[in-house]
């Protein structure tokens, strides 16, 4: 069984405004579909990594996976367990326990106020475990120096505070991490250190993670299965091997071709052409239709299921 287990997942906010403006001004309720009817799996100790332009959906669908957000429709299960539906609290909480997540600013997720120390250990605290000397054993794990467990984040670069999010995200000792954008805030040369080290800590400790990033160049080395996403959809899903050399949805194929360099790693990712449209008003049929390349009148009026393609999944009617 695989430890992830997403279907059909979906999530929808109401984005109305207040009622009585929307007496006033006449308006209907507004709902923002963020996340629409996806599905996939990830095994134990491998990459999933989820790609996609900003406001793609990649946030939310991690919220959804580490418990934080409920889903509209759909469910997330790891081990079998669904977090928003199962009524057995111990199951919950043991499942819970398992998971961490890593965030893009690794300054907003620290304390200003605490010490390094605390920081890390405050996930073990926290449920009455044992803490003696956990921090430093961590903070030599990642990269840093025990002594730096009594210093306070503001004294370390960008990259070192994201080791130290790194130290108190495998305190607990997780199995499952979920890693938001966490290289993007970082300077280039720094990503590729922190990159290494999730990726060399992921093989000593037998971990699985959601790797979220805008930029397929930062995935394609670690991730063992890649998802791409369009407003709220995923459209391809392949190993990184199929996706750089034989891209089967348009949009993959634009996104490739937004970034013609892909040994550059960490440069500026050319933004693709064409708007993404508003996921109030989501296009008909297949999302992308407005701008790919190749649409048809299908296109236009049937969303297009996922299907198997030489070995990866794309959801396009016209892909062979
Ligand atoms: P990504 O992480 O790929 O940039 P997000 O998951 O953050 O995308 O957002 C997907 C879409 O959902 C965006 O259009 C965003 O504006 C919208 N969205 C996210 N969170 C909320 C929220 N709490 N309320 C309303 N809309 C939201
Ligand atoms: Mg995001």
């Amino acid at each position: 069984m695989a430890l992830v287990s997403v279907s059909g997942l979906t999530r929808i906010f109401d984005v109305s405004k207040p009622w009585l403006n929307r007496v006033v001004e006449q308006r209907k309720k507004a709902f923002l579909t963020a996340v629409s009817d996806v599905s996939f799996e990830i095994e134990e100790r491998s990459v999933y990594a989820l790609v996609g332009e900003s406001g793609s959906g990649k946030s939310t669908i991690g919220k959804m996976l580490v418990g934080l957000l409920g889903p509209s429709e759909g469910a997330v299960e790891i081990r079998g367990v669904d977090l928003a539906r199962e009524q057995d609290r111990a199951k919950v909480d043991a499942v819970r326990a398992d998971i961490q997540m890593i965030f893009q600013d690794p300054f907003a997720s620290l304390n200003p106020r605490w010490r390094v120390r605390d920081i890390i250990a405050e996930p073990v605290a926290a449920r009455g475990g044992d803490t003696t000397g956990l921090s430093e054993r961590l903070l030599e794990q990642v990269g840093l120096s025990a002594r730096d467990a009594g210093k306070f984040p503001h004294e370390f670069s960008g990259g070192q505070r994201q080791r130290i999010c790194i130290a108190r995200a495998l305190a607990s000792e997780p199995r499952l991490i979920v890693c938001d954008e966490p290289t993007s805030a970082l300077d280039v040369s720094v990503q590729a250190q922190v990159l290494n080290l999730m990726s060399d800590l992921k093989d000593q400790l037998g971990l699985t993670y959601l790797f979220i990033s805008h930029d397929l160049t930062v995935v394609q080395h670690m991730a063992d299965r890649v998802g791409v996403l369009y407003l709220g959809r995923l459209v391809e899903e392949a190993t990184p091997e199929d996706l750089f050399d034989d891209p089967k949805h348009p949009y993959t194929q634009m996104l490739l071709a937004a970034a013609p360099k892909l040994d550059e790693f960490g440069r500026d990712v050319p933004p693709p052409t064409g708007e993404i449209p508003d996921p109030i008003n989501p296009p008909s049929g297949c999302a992308y239709h407005p701008r790919c390349p190749l649409a048809t009148d299908v296109c236009k009026t049937t969303r297009p299921p996922m299907r198997m393609l030489r070995g990866a999944k794309v959801a396009c009617h016209l892909a062979q």
